[in-house]
């Protein structure tokens, strides 16, 4: 796109969006420019047409594409920020199909009002966790609402990717017998945000645990263990992960609560405002479903990843007719896992 010259430049510091910057003008276009593409450039973005042509792939394989709305508040908190959760919730979503994330689109629809300076902040990071995951933002768009109307920003992203031959995962696929591994803690993500919300504080602060999974799974994917399901308990946390894969497989699953990792701070933090870690949104965690003769040497491969050195076993796979997900308590009892009822704990993610 050839520089246009403005009157005078965004002024990043104490500027504020208004409604031409939506309005498909010339103030539109110096917002793409000054903030939007001198953060995220790369060579589709440069482009400048209506739709990003990605160059020509040798890949040979299935394309996977998968999309998600972040309208998280506090848009920013311990850990990250609206930016870099948008870039990693789709990341992740498309690393769970076993599949390499290739590109991705972002939408923001912003109020009017909106600082200028939060937005460069947040595009920063989106810019940051794409360069990360080495995976650019090849397309995007910008709409403004008066303000009122929305809530500062709120960010859509899509994600490509491709999933090689003979990677076939679905939640439909668990069967009685598999192992059920976790990467990590639960919890993190949503605590975080809630003890901001709550203004609670803890002496060890409770950091989202908001991460980019895709080189994770690549570790585990090269271990050729048979794999059936990966999922990211994200929104409805562990518990609503583990329903969904028992229902979509008709299986049941057993649990072992002493096994499933929980920090100090985000026991306590639940514990003081009556949530269970089992519901608590994860932005940086993944399930594994897989047949047990392989658990051991893919629990060795994750932890041998920095996101997955906590990985552990926290159940198997069973044949029941409810397909009820159950745990053995650390008191030894039994008790169902069901769903969660509601809405928890909302604009979570
Ligand atoms: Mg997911």
């Amino acid at each position: 796109m050839p520089r246009q010259a403005y009157v005078r430049p965004l002024d990043l510091k104490h500027g504020r969006i208004d409604l031409s910057h939506g309005a498909g003008g010339r103030a539109g276009a110096q917002l793409v420019e000054e903030l939007f593409a001198r953060h995220l450039d790369n060579e589709c973005l440069r482009q400048g047409d209506d739709g990003a042509v990605l160059p020509e792939q040798s890949f040979v394989g299935r394309i996977v594409v998968s999309t998600d709305c972040h309208v998280v508040s506090p848009l920013f908190f311990p850990g990250g920020d609206i930016g870099c959760l948008a870039v990693h919730g789709t990341l992740n979503d498309v690393a769970m199909m076993g599949a390499r994330p290739l590109a991705l689109t972002a939408g923001f629809i912003i109020e009017e009002g909106f600082p200028l300076a939060d937005l460069d902040r947040i595009v920063v990071s989106i810019a940051a966790a794409s360069r990360a995951a080495g995976v650019p933002v090849v397309a995007g768009d910008t709409k403004v609402v008066e303000r009122g109307k929305g809530d500062g920003v709120f960010i859509t992203t899509t994600g490509i990717g491709i999933v090689p031959p003979g990677v076939e995962l679905s939640g439909a696929r668990a069967r009685p017998g598999d192992a059920i591994l976790l990467s990590g803690s639960i919890g993190d993500h949503g605590m975080a945000i809630m003890s901001q919300r709550e203004n609670l504080s803890f002496e060890a602060p409770i950091v989202s645990d908001t991460a980019a999974l895709y080189e994770l799974v690549a570790a585990m994917l090269a271990t050729g263990a048979d794999f059936r399901c990966l999922r990211d308990p994200t929104r409805g946390g562990l518990a609503t992960t583990l329903n969904e894969i028992s229902r979509q497989s008709g299986v049941g699953m057993m649990l072992d609560e002493a096994k499933i990792p929980v920090k100090p701070a985000v026991a306590a933090a639940c514990e003081f405002l009556g949530l269970d870690p089992l519901y608590v949104a994860n932005e940086g965690k993944l399930v594994v479903i897989l047949a047990a003769v392989d658990a051991e040497r893919v629990l060795a491969a994750m932890r041998a990843h920095p996101l997955g050195r906590e990985a552990v076993r926290i159940g198997t796979v069973h044949a029941e007719e409810h397909h009820f997900v159950q745990m053995i308590t650390c008191m030894g009892g039994r008790r169902i896992v069901d769903w969660l009822m509601g809405e928890q704990l909302p604009r979570i993610c």
